[in-house]
């Protein structure tokens, strides 16, 4: 960013004249440099702000694809149906009541 001089507003790099009033920017190499370290913050943002953006989508894209794989591709299995436990030889005999 710029600051204009007259108005104190601040105008983007590569900006000749202020965009509030209209006078001629002079910045000197000290502003400059502080402008371009401030554009380059902005775009290391903006890239994080893009990734986790594509981070999101794509996590929603495979629960989305979780989701239908489980309810509409693979059918409903039936309940499970155990036989009941007969006494074996194995087991203790069961004790006997007074
Ligand atoms: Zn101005």
């Amino acid at each position: 960013m710029i600051v204009c001089q007259a108005c104190g507003h601040r105008n983007p790099l590569r900006t000749r004249y202020c965009h509030a009033c209209g006078v001629r920017l002079e910045a000197n190499l000290r502003e400059i440099a502080v402008a371009v370290e401030e554009d380059r913050e902005a775009q290391m943002a903006e890239r994080w702000l893009e990734r986790g953006r594509s981070l999101f989508l794509l996590g929603a894209f495979f629960l989305t694809c979780a989701l239908v794989l489980r309810y509409a591709v693979v059918p409903e299995l039936p309940p499970a149906v155990m036989p009941p436990i007969a006494a074996g030889p194995l087991l203790p005999p069961a004790a006997s009541a007074p």
